[in-house]
């Protein structure tokens, strides 16, 4: 049976311990040892990583009454090995799963709401709680859970006896077998976990809520702790400075200046779309009129402004009108319109002239061509 030195000291980031069993497996080696302060993945946090001896510790496992590391090389049995942690993963992770635990604890005395499901990444977590918040009551749940660090209160982690056990409330997902490990914030939570904790509520830093989503009837928190939220800060911070030089307004103020800019931009759409209109117009009064098709190729004009084009210069027409747009390297679009030709019938001809696929009515086709602009011109002169 392995000795859990985490369970007595979640702040253990180097220890020494004797190899008592290695075999070789699968990307690497599985080490046994007599005592451990690498967590095994476990209640929702990950497994610890570092390094035994020389060895990477890439992965640890509980396999029954001993933990079991993976590790990138053999260490001989017997020896005396020297294990460090990775301890700024162990620390962020712990100031994440303690955080959860003052909002898991505090949205179930606050609001009455059981934590069930929670998930703990390396980028956020989430917290999938029993019902619904409002925004107000989210705010004074965060509000509330940033007091409880700054109250620096003690973090408790022990096994209690089966018979204190049974007169505690703690919260727990699962019915739970074997020894209980009970975490306690005073006043704030007293939960089932096996994992390592923070010593005190003030090593967490900042608890922050990005997002609720409703989920499942419930309520779906994605949250950051400690040094995780001061990363997202930055990034936010960073990126809402960029928003801020690009428009010139201050970072207070990018929604406003972002609104504007849709504005602007909606403007400016619609006078472009009257602009392609008119212009259509001057094209089509331009164009002389002929016996036979007319045929045309436009880089500007929308599909609106194209389609009056088309229909203007119908009238103009003894075949039909085509007007493609689009470009050689990227593919045409074509509308193609008549008022005397029957556009369904010359429509499979039409297709295999430019290399397209479309179809319409009598009146008029719509389509694309997969033919160049020289090879359109060369076929559609020949079609009658
Ligand atoms: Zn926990």
């Amino acid at each position: 049976m392995t000795e859990r030195l985490y369970n007595a000291d979640s702040h253990l980031f180097s220890f020494r311990a004797a190899v008592t069993g290695c075999e070789e497996t699968a990307g690497g080696w599985l080490v046994t040892l007599d005592r451990t302060a690498f967590f095994p993945e476990g209640g929702g946090q990950r497994a610890d990583t570092g390094t035994l001896s020389s060895a990477r510790v890439l992965d640890v496992q509980e396999r029954g009454d001993e933990i079991v590391h993976l590790v990138s090389a053999p260490l001989p049995v017997g020896e005396t090995v020297e294990g460090r942690l990775d301890a700024g993963q162990r620390l962020r992770r712990m100031q994440n799963h303690s955080g959860e635990h003052i909002v898991s604890g505090l949205a179930h005395r606050l609001f009455g709401l059981e934590n069930v499901g929670f998930h703990m990444g390396e980028r956020d977590m989430t917290v999938d709680l029993s019902g619904e918040l409002t925004a107000a009551e989210l705010e004074e749940l965060e509000t509330r859970a940033n007091e409880a660090v700054r109250a620096n209160l003690p973090v408790r982690a022990w096994f209690p006896a089966p018979e204190e056990l049974a007169v505690l409330d703690y919260r727990s997902k699962k019915e739970l077998t074997g020894r209980v490990r009970l975490v306690e914030i005073k006043g704030v939570d007293l939960c089932a976990c096996c994992a390592p904790h923070v010593s005190r509520t003030g090593e967490i830093g900042l608890i922050k809520l990005l997002s609720a989503e409703r989920h499942r009837g419930g309520l779906r928190l994605t949250l950051l702790c400690g040094m995780n939220a001061l990363e997202d800060y930055r990034l936010r911070l960073e990126s809402a400075g960029a928003v801020s030089r690009a428009l010139s307004v201050p970072r207070e103020a990018i929604a406003g200046g972002v609104e504007r800019l849709l504005g602007e931009r909606d403007a400016l759409k619609e006078r472009v779309a009257a602009l392609s209109m008119e212009l259509a117009r001057l094209r089509a009064d331009n164009t002389p009129a002929t016996e036979g098709n007319i045929c045309l190729f436009d880089r500007v004009l929308d599909e609106i402004a194209l389609r009056e084009l088309v229909n203007l210069l119908a009238e103009k027409c003894g075949g039909f009108a085509a007007a493609f747009s689009g470009g050689d390297e990227t593919g045409w679009r074509y509308i193609i319109g008549s008022r005397h030709a029957d556009l369904r019938a010359l429509c499979p001809r039409i297709n295999a002239a430019v290399k397209g696929k479309g179809g319409g009515s009598r009146e008029m086709l719509q389509g694309r061509a997969g033919a160049s602009e020289e090879e359109i011109r060369r076929a559609l002169s020949d079609l009658v």
